[in-house]
Formats: C-alpha cells, structure tokens, sequence
C-alpha cells in the first residue's frame, strides 16, 4: 500500500492541470508502473476522453471513516468536483468504484446539478458509458501484456 500515496498524487495532478504532463515527470519514483497502476492511469485518460467532464475533477485515495468505498462530491469552493475512494480497495476494487463515481460525476455535470445521488436511469446509462470504457482499457493492456509475453518468447 506504499505506492498509493505517490500514485494519487500523479491522480489528482493529471486530473487538475488542463494539460497533461509527460507521465515520467509525473512519477517521483523511476520505477516502472505495475500492470494495475498502469490500468489506473490509462482508465482516466480513458474516461477523460470517453466520458468527458465540463468542470474539473480531482480524484484521491485514502481514508473514508464511514462503511462507504468511495465518494464524489460538489466542492463550491474549488469549484471541481472531487471522488474519493478508500484505500484499504484493492486497486481492482479501485478501478471499479473510480467508474462508479466517475458515473455519479457526470450526471451532475450534465444536469447542472439537479441530479446527483442516486443510481437511476441516468446514472444507470452514465455508469455504461464508464464501464465501456474500462472494458476497452482492460482489453488493451492485456494484449499488451500478451505482446510483451511473445517478445520475451523469441
Ligand atoms: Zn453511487
């Protein structure tokens, strides 16, 4: 669980600056991404262009006191929104809940907050969306796992 503060920092600094930085100037460490850090940093640019929010979104691990996973709100003052999950996840888990709240995010976004709890129809359709798109992450990582596989093979 060492890694996870140094990977919510590159999290919320991807999320917070309009343009990207090079991923290397991101980590503070050079030890290469794990395959599930890997698929946490590809499922946001992923769903940055897949399930795009108006307002900024800043995206933290840690603790949650209450019995929640995870949890997005408004922040007025920041002006963004902001998803917290809790970190005793899995990153599996983590990568699950991201898309949850993710959803939560933008049927707020876009009905300018009239509705924002609940896991209705508009959620419901929103959560599609963002399992879409970590469906199509999944899917690319392995094959390039399975290519890395063959390389090492011949
Ligand atoms: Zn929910």
């Amino acid at each position: 669980m060492r890694k996870i503060p140094v990977l919510l920092f590159l999290v919320v600094a991807l999320l917070s600056v309009s343009c990207a930085l090079p991923r290397g100037m991101l980590r503070a460490e050079s030890t290469p991404l794990d395959f599930e850090e890997k698929a946490l940093l590809a499922l946001i640019q992923e769903l940055r262009s897949q399930c795009p929010l108006r307002a900024k979104l800043a995206i933290s691990i840690g603790e949650i006191k209450t019995a929640a996973w995870g949890w997005t709100r408004w922040n007025e003052k920041l002006d963004r929104f902001e998803i917290r999950i809790d970190h005793r996840q899995s990153m599996r888990d983590i990568l699950d809940i991201l898309i949850h709240e993710w959803a939560h995010a933008m049927v707020w976004d876009a009905s300018e907050g009239a509705e924002f709890r609940g896991h209705g129809p508009l959620w419901g359709v929103a959560y599609a969306r963002c399992y879409r798109a970590k469906l199509a992450v999944m899917n690319e990582l392995v094959d390039d796992d399975d290519d890395d596989a063959d390389d090492d093979g011949d």
